[in-house]
């Protein structure tokens, strides 16, 4: 076989780049299987100052390479070795899961194989796994027949494009105007969009980056179990009646971050739907009940909305980033085509070549599809939907241990889906000092190693959450994390509780 220069870089019909490729991989994979050791912590507890100091002091960039052992094992002690551990059972701050292994192959498969969604001359089969995968989803989500999507770095994309086709399809529709085209009409500043207190930042971001402003953004009041108000939307759709101001997209949340709430998808489509209100659901952390056994009629109404936001790198179990973004009605994707004549002409079309930046804002596009597919297809539908409602379960049991736990306040004792946000509130301390009780409490937490937290202000209250997403986890997990919590709750209010006698 013909030797080239650089050979040994990249993998392809040589040996030597096979070879060199084995190596490599054979290496990591150790890497990554020896920084799992028996009893673990999710997280070393170091400083962010001790961390910053030490990735600094790992050596730089010269002009002749060095071997890839020593780099890589330099990676393992130093980033590997330093990162949070998604996998452990108490690392439970955010919506950030633990990736499944099936997926993990793919990602392989996938950053080989490089393919790139934009254009069908650089995706060929993957253009169609895509577009299969899109097609299973919209069924599961028993989207219409006319239903379409595409796959999206995530939550914050996907929200985006919602917002984006809705703006544009009022304006075509009310002002006859194409914002593609011709920017926002004279009237854009009187364009207004809904959705709940306790929905994503995202939505105001999109806002932002629309051209209409974050105070384009009505925020509808919540009930008792943080959900959109429906009597509180009706009444802010009347109100912006009054003052001549136009809604354009009521928002729902199917799954708040903070609270996992579910907000009442088919009350809300039926006022979207009497408005003539685009509907967009953001259901990035929520949409994962489609494969739920027990929890699936709470998504009931999902199948209403005009747009609809997934994410998979949540409660889908798959490796950052994945996610996707549904249209009830393909057409709407009109509203994004730019017809490039170097990678999508019109005439391809014509001659039945598919080319998905057609349905997407990015151009290079990662091949994402794949791993969940592969993933759905290794576990199954049945085992996925139990290892999902297995967590539900366990936040349930989460909610009754903390009620029944003295001195800690739930602020969702009845989850809809997996996180929890409480705090301890021991009854001898001074109430004001409650925001550094649960800030103390935080950052021992990851510093000894003991659970990695999130905290979340509400009310101007700090609050401890869980998120569980891990189907691990067990109830013996979060009693001992329970425990310590209020261990670490005495050990504070001893130290303060002191000064608070004293001044009462
Ligand atoms: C996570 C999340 C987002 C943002 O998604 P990213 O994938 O982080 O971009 C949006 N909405 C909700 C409800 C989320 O939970």
């Amino acid at each position: 076989m013909v030797e080239r220069e650089f050979d040994e870089f990249f993998l392809h019909e040589n040996e030597k780049g096979k070879l060199a490729y084995l190596e490599i991989v054979q290496q990591t994979v150790e890497i990554l299987l020896n920084s799992y050791p028996g009893k673990g912590s999710p997280y070393n507890g170091k400083t962010p100052e001790a961390l910053k100091e030490e990735i600094e002091r790992l050596a730089a960039i010269q002009a002749e390479g060095e071997s890839a052992e020593i780099v890589m094992r330099e990676i393992g002690d130093y980033v590997v070795a330093n990162s949070i551990h998604v996998t452990h059972p108490t690392s439970m701050a955010h919506l950030h899961c633990p990736p499944l292994i099936p997926a993990l192959a793919a990602e392989m498969v996938i950053s080989q194989l490089n393919q790139s969604m934009d254009s069908w001359d650089q995706s060929m089969s993957a253009t169609y796994v895509e577009e299969k995968m899109v097609k299973w989803l919209c069924q599961r989500m028993r989207l219409s027949d006319g239903a379409d999507g595409t796959f999206t770095s995530g939550g914050t994309q996907s929200n985006y494009m919602g917002l984006l086709l809705a703006r544009n399809s009022y304006c075509e529709k009310v002002f006859n105007t194409d914002v593609k085209r011709s920017g926002l009409p004279k009237d854009g500043h009187r364009l207004r969009i809904l959705c709940s207190e306790n929905a994503h930042f995202t939505v105001k971001k999109s806002a932002s980056q629309l051209g209409l402003g974050e105070d384009a953004v009505l925020l509808v009041k919540t009930d008792e179990q943080h959900r959109l108000c429906t009597v509180d939307l009706q009444k802010k759709l009347s109100e912006l009646k009054e003052q001549q101001l136009l809604p354009i997209a009521i928002v729902a949340t199917c799954g708040t971050t903070d609270f996992g709430s579910i907000d009442p998808l088919v009350e809300i489509a039926d006022i979207a739907n009497e408005h003539e209100i685009w509907l967009h659901i953001d259901a990035a952390y929520g949409g994962a009940f489609m494969l739920s056994h027990e929890n699936l009629q709470k998504i009931a109404g999902l199948e209403l909305a005009d747009s609809v936001t997934i994410d998979f790198h949540k409660l889908f179990y798959q490796p950052i980033s994945c996610g996707a973004f549904f249209v009830k009605d393909s057409i709407n994707f009109k509203y994004i085509q730019h017809y490039a004549e170097y990678l999508n002409p019109e005439e391809d079309e014509e001659e039945g070549i598919p080319h998905l930046v057609n349905k997407s804002i990015q151009t290079t596009r990662r091949f994402d599809a794949l791993k969940l597919y592969v993933s759905l297809k290794i576990l199954g539908t049945k085992r996925f939907g139990e290892m999902i409602d297995r967590t539900v379960r366990l936040a349930k049991q989460t909610a009754a241990l903390l009620r029944d736990t003295k001195d800690f306040s739930l602020l969702n004792p009845e989850p809809e889906l997996n996180a929890l946000v409480f705090r301890y509130e021991p009854a001898d301390l001074d109430p004001k000092k409650l925001n550094k009780l649960s800030r103390f409490i935080h950052r021992e937490l990851w510093q000894k190693g003991i659970a990695v937290a999130a905290k979340t202000t509400i009310n101007q209250n700090l609050y401890l959450k869980f998120t569980l997403l891990n189907p691990r986890t067990t109830l013996l997990d979060i009693q001992k994390v329970v425990h310590e919590i209020t261990a670490l709750g005495k050990s504070f209010t001893e130290k303060e509780g002191k000064s608070f006698e004293k001044i009462s």
